[in-house]
């Protein structure tokens, strides 16, 4: 890992490198994924629950197991409460989970540590900005934090205080964890990072790596060869950065207590965007999005707020946010041909390669569904080219053996996975200079009929 260098050498990382790896101190799902998704690995299925108090959910016994320390107190209030009780809220089990280890490691004088790079960080690292909260921000905290102390008080001890400052650590500090092994990109919780926390926040996004999740672990990936004298400056988003300027600049304050200074804000604050969505539009998109509604509900409610900012770019954040929502509303509503045509516009509005990953995962979807795989179709060589650009991305970002590739190749057609293995051995047994040959055929740069 090279996170054992120092700061002095410039550090070096080629195309798919993992630049930097780290568990989380803590995490919790989201509530509405509980049932459905493992509470240790974060991926789908739970096959296994706690006997104790049955509200947790894992795909296996080795992640029920490895859990276990983890869920401990959790377990404890949630039998307390009694089956009638709603589960606890996601902020609340986070605080829990994060309160139990702390307090464990504090009695037991072992306090973890991780490193990010030369830095070494405890949960002391992380920032709590107790002392920029307002009147009465630091009332409803502590609030909160009552709630919180009286709920496990029967259980560990602990006081205000340390829930207080448990609870302020977590808030400026959680991560929204996605999946980024399922297509969907589906948010499924919160953690805290004690190492990947040191990173800040720049509203630019690079083109030299990614963060992105695997499972419960964060990871920073290049998805180029680059070279950096300082990672520490490395950033990444605490927002998603195609936020209007005024959105950003108040959710930084809000949540971060500071202004962002990146080089798009600079600009930005001195050259409003041209393009802006009136008010009471931008507060009926956000409301639409509040609320849970049917594929078909979304396709009426889409089309309609589409209708109102016709005028304005794809890149505008409202915009981009409903084309990536009536992208997957058309596919799974069969309307394959309009969800490409939201999918294209949506990626003018992309602003990194992750977010294009989903995009194109899509328009491959719902290009086979209209038989574009089949080499005999028309529409064969718009297939072929998303496929390949959506092969590339993932391969880059996830790693050419990850899951998502693998389930591309099935992509490729009928004729593809009958005829492969024949076709493959045919080219190993002829002069081996031709196996190239199969790796460019596999790749799609040489078309096979
Ligand atoms: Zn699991
Ligand atoms: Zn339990
Ligand atoms: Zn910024």
């Amino acid at each position: 890992m090279s996170s054992s260098k120092t700061l002095d050498e410039p550090l070096t990382y080629s195309t798919g490198d993992i630049i930097h790896e780290d568990d989380p101190y803590a995490c919790a799902l989201s509530s509405d994924v509980l049932s459905a998704v493992c509470s240790y690995c974060i991926s789908r299925g739970t096959s296994h629950s706690c006997e104790k108090c049955k509200r947790l959910h894992y795909c296996s016994k080795r992640c029920k197991s490895k859990d276990r320390v983890f869920h401990r107190l959790e377990c404890q209030v949630l039998r307390a409460l009694g089956p009638e009780d709603d589960v606890l809220d996601e902020e609340t089990r986070m605080v829990i989970r994060t309160l139990d280890r702390f307090i464990r490691e504090r009695q037991s004088h072992s306090i973890s540590e991780a490193s990010f790079f030369s830095c070494t960080r405890t949960i002391y690292d992380l920032l709590s900005h107790i002392e920029d909260l307002s009147p009465s921000e630091f009332e409803q905290a502590k609030e909160r934090a009552e709630t919180i102390l009286s709920i496990v008080s029967p259980f560990v001890f602990t006081q205000l205080e340390e829930v207080m400052d448990i609870l302020q650590r977590c808030r400026i500090n959680c991560h929204s964890i996605v999946d980024h092994n399922d297509f969907h990109f589906f948010s499924r919780g919160r953690a805290v990072y004690l190492a990947a926390s040191k990173t800040n926040h720049s509203c630019v996004t690079s083109n030299e790596y990614v963060q992105i999740f695997n499972g419960r672990k964060i990871l920073l990936r290049a998805i180029q060869d680059f070279r950096i004298d300082d990672p520490l400056q490395m950033t990444i988003h605490y927002m998603p950065p195609t936020l209007p300027y005024e959105s950003r600049l108040r959710r930084c304050l809000n949540n971060y207590y500071f202004i962002c200074s990146c080089r798009k804000c600079v600009w930005q604050a001195r050259n409003p965007e041209p393009d802006q969505a009136a008010g009471e539009t931008v507060a009926e998109i956000e409301q639409a999005f509040e609320e849970y509604h049917s594929s078909d509900e979304w396709y009426e409610i889409g089309t309609k707020l589409l209708e109102k900012v016709k005028n304005l770019p794809e890149k505008n954040f409202y915009v981009y946010w409903l084309l990536i929502q009536m992208q997957p509303t058309c596919f799974e509503l069969g309307k394959y041909k309009e969800s490409i045509e939201y999918g294209i516009r949506a990626t003018n509005g992309a602003e990194s390669i992750l977010s294009l990953e989903p995009l194109f995962h899509y328009l491959c979807q719902a290009m086979v569904k209209l038989g574009w795989n089949k080499s005999s179709n028309p529409n064969h060589g718009r297939f072929a080219e998303t496929y390949k650009l959506t092969k590339t991305l993932y391969s880059i970002t996830h790693g050419s053996n990850h899951k998502i590739v693998q389930g591309l190749r099935k992509m490729r057609g009928t004729w593809w996975a009958k005829g492969s293995d024949k076709l493959y051995s045919f080219f190993r047994k002829q002069d081996p200079v031709d196996s190239q040959r199969v790796d460019d055929v596999r790749d799609g740069a040489i078309e096979v009929q």
